[in-house]
């Protein structure tokens, strides 16, 4: 049979890159790379993990049936059933614990793996059962930076294209580790702006690849971050080095700001992140005097205090002039391509579609009169929360594409609590961690094998197309939705045959997306930048004019230093830190399958600097337990200078999260997924 070309966009991070599959009968014979578009993100450029991303499509662990419990919660025993006999049991369940405890017994999970299309119908099948219980595992990525963002500008999202980052004068990577995590855009944008003459500073306690390129690179202990900003502040203040013709015209807020920064010297922020004071001052006088992309990511994001960091940085942005032109960039940087799909498509518990609040009354009865069925009115629980009230106020759980049972921090804790649920639904490519806790699992077909809109870091909306058949029974995500819909008596408000046909419903309910309709996203492979109010009509620098604020301005807050929940001690004396690795992704469901990656990132290691191991006698390759409050692991020593002294760290794709707490943020629910004490033990074999 004939090959066709057909355009997808890369299954796993958010800088979006596109290219074509190889697809004959079926089947994906190889990747391609699209050089035809001159103007799509990667520039016809992949990474390892690009050129691996159909790999796992070919898994024989692919799920092809749905499944049933037959074991024990976590045994992992299952029997293979009949569609028909699975809706029916999904939808008398629902029936039930909505008759016993009421639809507020029931909480969703949408994913920043599925399509935008995804996301909405996971979304609005939630509201039409009448309950809003929803969220996605993306909380614990983004966000601190996201509300952050969205209190001080008034939008979280990217500021401008990528293409900015290469006419920076300066570039700060922060908590991020893009030649890893995103290493299109590190060769694409970064080397490029590098090559400009470009100066690059890195804020992270490892040195993570492409920190040579660096002028500097401060070493905060894990979960200091915001002592440094805060610093950085009171510096660019107290030098009068802020823009203050910005500052007076496009900001509220700066008297409060100046009087909240003065204690912090950049002396009092050496003394708690161990930073000397004059890198910090060295850095705080290149952002105020350069045109600067901020590439904060996952090491500033992943905290308790995370939220006041980057309100911090969000005031440095903004009273340094770094926002609002070109060649400048921050935003916040989903580790997943289609974060941005959940939550624009208002997968949280406080929010509809539209953006808007769900206590909003007059949004409310607008998307009631579009979608046909009362809107539940309360704001629901976040997913720690949720899992906190398994067995209380949640009986039933309804997971898409999600491994909360990996991903969530403290995870033996949130195993126990998976076994207390009175049903739990998994809808999924694989049995992940999370499905063995299923009741019912629902084999859904993967990215490659069906067509909808992703969106990347830079704000661009792409389709990615249909390029092999899904194996089995699997189904895509947004068909399970509509079927079960039906069994639910809610075909009426579902009648979709088609994701083009739910695109043009989200053009209409979400006025960001009103332009990109799935003829002008057909026709156009670049996408477009939301918002996107017109076909052809995208948004690529935003807040030229003003800000997304209800008076135009940025409004500078005020931030206080906030100890990490947790500290070192004579118990756990080293804070420990986890990271992503290039060949992996998340909690490895799909990399793991893919043969060339797992082949050549076999296993997690730990991290610890020479000094440290040489007190405990640990070599590289010794098998080492580490432990924290939560729990202990096993795994293998690297002893390295990459890490500074009184931290450990450890790729996170594998065990991590039995080390993580689950204390969380009041106001974002972040919880600390990056700074906590451990100790290291050497293990004899
Ligand atoms: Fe895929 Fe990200 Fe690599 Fe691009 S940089 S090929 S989107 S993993």
């Amino acid at each position: 049979m004939a090959e066709k070309l057909v355009p997808v966009v890369c299954p796993w991070c958010s800088v979006g890159c596109r290219f074509y599959a190889v697809s004959a009968n079926g089947y994906i014979r190889r990747i391609e790379f699209d050089y035809d578009h001159p103007t799509i993100a990667n520039r016809g450029k992949l990474c390892p993990k690009g050129v691996a991303s159909y790999q796992f499509i070919n898994s024989p662990k692919r799920l092809k049936k749905p499944l049933r419990r037959v074991g024990e919660k976590g045994e992992g025993k299952f029997e293979e059933i009949s569609w028909e006999e699975a809706y029916k049991i999904i939808a008398s369940k629902i029936r039930e614990i909505k008759e016993t405890y009421g639809p507020e017994a029931i909480a969703f999970l949408g994913s920043e793996k599925i399509t935008l299309e995804e996301n909405y119908l996971v979304h609005k099948l939630s509201k039409a059962i009448g309950t809003n219980h929803l969220d996605f595992p993306g909380r614990y990525c983004q966000y601190s930076n996201s509300p952050a963002r969205t209190m001080v500008f008034g939008s979280a999202a990217a500021t401008n294209p990528f293409e900015d980052i290469a006419k920076a004068e300066l570039i700060v990577i922060w908590g991020h580790n893009p030649a890893e995590t995103a290493p299109v855009l590190f060769g694409q944008y970064i080397e490029k702006a590098l090559d400009n003459g470009a100066e690059m500073v890195v804020i992270d306690p490892r040195s993570t690849r492409g920190h040579k390129y660096a002028s500097l690179h401060l070493k905060p202990y894990p979960g200091t971050d915001l002592a440094i900003a805060l610093a950085m502040l009171n510096v660019v203040i107290t030098e009068e080095l802020y823009d203050k013709e910005f500052v007076q015209e496009r900001t509220t807020g700066f008297e409060g700001l100046k009087e909240s920064v003065k204690d912090y010297t950049p002396e009092w922020a050496e003394k708690i992140s161990g930073v000397p004071a004059e890198e910090i001052r060295k850095v705080a006088r290149l952002i105020a005097t350069k045109r600067t992309a901020f590439l904060v990511n996952e090491g500033m994001n992943q905290h308790v205090n995370g939220l006041n960091t980057a309100i911090a940085i969000a005031n440095l942005i903004a009273i340094t002039g770094n926002i609002g032109k070109e060649g400048v960039w921050s935003g916040v940087f989903p580790g997943a391509q289609c974060g941005f799909c959940a939550a624009m498509s208002g997968i949280a518990p406080n929010k509809l579609p539209t953006g808007k609040l769900v206590t909003d009354e007059a949004a409310r009865e607008e998307l009631e009169r579009l979608w046909g069925f009362p809107i539940p009115d309360w704001i629901g629980l976040d997913l720690t929360t949720m899992v906190r009230e398994i067995g209380n106020k949640i009986r039933m759980m309804y997971i898409v594409g999600g491994n909360i049972a990996k991903s969530m921090p403290n995870s033996g804790w949130v195993r126990e609590q998976l076994k207390k649920l009175d049903f739990l639904v998994v809808q999924d490519i694989f049995l992940t961690e999370t499905a063995m806790y299923a009741d019912i699992v629902l084999p859904a077909a993967a990215w490659f094998e069906k067509t909808g809109t992703a969106i990347s870091a830079e704000r661009r909306v792409q389709r990615t197309y249909k390029a092999a058949e899904a194996p089995g029974e699997a189904k895509p995500d947004w068909l399970i939705i509509v079927e079960l819909a039906k069994e639910l008596g809610l075909g009426e408000y579902f009648k979709y045959e088609h994701p083009d046909e739910v695109l043009r419903e989200i053009n209409k309910v979400i006025p960001v997306f009103k332009g990109a309709t799935p003829e002008y996203l057909a026709e156009h492979p670049e996408g477009c930048f939301f918002p996107c109010s017109e076909p052809g009509e995208g948004t690529k620098i935003l807040f030229k004019n003003g800000f997304k604020t209800p008076d135009g301005k940025a409004h500078l807050q005020p931030v206080d230093w906030r100890e990490p929940p947790e500290m070192p001690d004579e118990e756990y004396p080293f804070w420990l830190t986890n990271f992503r690795l290039v060949g992996h992704w998340h909690t490895g469901t799909m990399s793991f399958e893919s043969p060339s990656l797992q082949k050549r990132w076999p296993e997690e290691y730990v991290m610890i600097n020479p000094k440290d191991a040489k007190t405990l006698g640990i070599k590289s390759g010794d098998l080492v337990k580490v432990s924290t409050r939560r729990g202990s692991i096993l795994v293998r020593a690297e002893v390295t200078e990459h890490i500074r002294e009184g931290v450990i760290a450890m790729p996170w794709h594998w065990q991590a999260n039995f080390l993580t707490l689950d204390e969380i943020n009041e106001k974002t629910k972040m919880a600390e997924l990056k700074a906590v004490a451990a100790k290291v033990e050497k293990v004899e074999e």
